[in-house]
């Protein structure tokens, strides 16, 4: 055993011989552990089934991204006159907007491609299953087989779109999945969409935006579970004033054939009624992606196909590490690359634990939504003694002008130090200002250091200020209750 010295860093690893690193999927989880790996000095070898750059890049983040994009210019040009821009969107040219989103795919995939031959990875195009602890066998896209063994091995295997035991659901052609809802022919005429969580909610608000006819069925009280009620209550409200319908209590019980639509029953707070519509997008959430994997072979402990990790993404086989959604738990992009550097990290010698506390949850509606930390019904559950400070957006000036001031930020402090709990926001690019409120949260910062931070004049993040000061009763742009 050798001592190894990188950033500041030692590793407890012989550095003598080359380490062999197995990394099985090449999603944002996959081929950031790749890459990372391959930075500590490993010998690495990717494998993926299907094409780099996983979920995320394909079919998941970056084009439904890409159709929003398209829908905010619909929406943009529609609201100009209001600017004293004489323009209105006459239509669209569908196959355009998904030509422009294939083309921002195939460009980032690209870019994966390169950067792991630029590490030096090699790429294995197959499927992998354990045949032993350390071994796989790969059914490669070529017809043949490999073997293959490694002194480590990372797992990041991904998700499917979930098909929930709905009676009429399955081999229905009206149904859809996230997946095929990203390359449909021609939007259409109307879209029942079941699941209220942030699929359902970001495909909702692209298709009301090209016209289509949009309702939402959610079983549960509430829409976005992980998102603060308050400001989801606004959202709600904001998507119900551009026309789409939405139901809460509402349980879909069955899909029927009505013509060439499908005809939805559901139960509405115990009243049964029937919904038709063109197409009916099923997001009721995703399972892991592990079946083909042969996880008990391997001795791999997991739960119905999760696989059960340590915060240092160790699975219950020495030298194994899972990552990404493949554990079924926190279902986003950048925390499977966080992950994915971490596992790497860890089988290369280092011991860093996983820590969700800055990771930010982003909804990409019109306004966009997110948030970081506990909501105030997280709060409320573990009994903490918090303070909130509020922000309308009509009272900033780069918000009135960007969407007419919709939109409020919200901040949760404790009482007893005045550190910040939480901050949610919907607003204009909130996605984009949650990352001042991840470092808040990762600093273990107070109200007051958030007050002492000069916020650029004008912008939306000086609401995030405003809050803070609000929450001392000190707003300069709002009276102070
Ligand atoms: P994946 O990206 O699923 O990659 C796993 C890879 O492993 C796949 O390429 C798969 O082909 C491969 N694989 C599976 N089994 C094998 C095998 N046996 N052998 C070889 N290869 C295998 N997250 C965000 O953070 N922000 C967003 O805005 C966002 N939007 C989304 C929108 C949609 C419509 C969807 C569906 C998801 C979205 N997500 C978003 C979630 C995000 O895509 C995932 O959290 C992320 O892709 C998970 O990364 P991963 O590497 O764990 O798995
Ligand atoms: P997510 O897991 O975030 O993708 O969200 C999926 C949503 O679908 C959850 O909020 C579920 O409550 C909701 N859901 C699941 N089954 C049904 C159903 N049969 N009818 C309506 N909503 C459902």
């Amino acid at each position: 055993m050798t001592l190894f010295e990188q950033n500041g860093v030692t590793r407890f690893i012989d550095m003598d011989k080359k380490i062999s690193l197995i990394v099985i999927g090449g999603g944002p989880g996959g081929y950031v552990a790749a890459i990372r790996g391959a930075q500590l000095g490993a010998d690495v070898t990717l494998i993926e089934k299907n094409r780099l750059g996983g979920t995320c890049l394909n079919v998941g983040c970056i084009p439904t991204k890409a159709l929003l994009h398209a829908a905010e210019i619909m929406e943009e040009m529609n609201h100009a006159a209001e600017y004293g821009i004489k323009v209105k969107a006459e239509g669209y040219d569908w196959k355009q907007v998904l030509a422009k989103k294939r083309a921002v795919v195939n460009q980032l995939v690209g870019g994966v491609t390169g950067l792991l031959k630029a590490n030096k990875v090699k790429v294995i195009e197959g499927e992998a299953a354990f045949t032993g602890t350390k071994t796989l066998s790969i059914n490669k896209k070529d017809g043949k087989t490999e073997t293959l063994t490694g002194d480590k091995i990372i797992i990041a295997t991904g998700s499917v779109p979930a098909i929930p035991p709905i009676p009429g659901v399955q081999g229905n052609p009206a149904c859809i999945d996230s997946t095929s809802a990203l390359s449909l022919e021609n939007p259409p005429e109307s879209l029942l969409v079941i699941g209220g969580g942030v699929i359902g909610m970001e495909l909702a608000t692209a298709y009301n935006a090209f016209g289509t006819k949009v309702t939402i069925v959610e079983a549960l009280p509430k829409l976005l579970p992980m998102m603060d009620g308050e400001l989801t209550a606004t959202l709600r409200g904001l998507m119900e004033k551009k026309g789409i319908e939405i139901l809460t209590e509402a349980k879909v019980l069955s899909v029927g054939k009505s013509g060439d639509k499908a005809e939805v029953q559901v139960d509405l707070k115990g009243v049964k009624k029937s919904f038709v519509a063109e197409k009916v997008l099923v997001a009721v959430g995703r399972k892991t992606d592990t079946a083909a994997l042969q996880l008990d072979k391997a001795g791999i402990r997991h739960d119905r196909g999760k696989i059960q990790v340590n915060e240092f993404m160790e699975t219950s086989v020495k030298d194994v590490y899972a990552i990404g959604d493949c554990l079924g738990q926190i279902m986003l992009a950048h925390i499977a690359s966080v992950q994915g550097e971490l596992a790497a990290e860890n089988a290369l010698g280092h011991k860093m634990g996983f820590d969700s506390k800055t990771n930010p949850s982003c909804v990409y509606t019109m306004p966009e939504f997110a948030g970081v930390g506990l909501t105030e019904e997280g709060a409320k559950e573990k009994g903490i003694d918090y303070g909130v400070g509020n922000f309308p957006l009509f009272a900033n000036g780069k918000a009135l002008i960007a969407n007419g001031g919709v939109g409020a930020i919200k901040i949760l402090y404790g009482k007893k130090f005045n550190e910040i709990l939480g901050i949610h926001i919907l607003g204009p690019r909130a996605t984009e200002m949650i990352g001042e409120g991840a470092l808040a949260l990762g600093l273990e910062a107070t109200l007051e250091e958030v007050i002492q931070t000069i916020h650029a004049h004008p912008t939306v993040t000086e609401a995030v200020r405003e809050a803070a000061l609000a929450a001392e009763k000190r707003a300069i742009h709002i009276p102070n209750k």
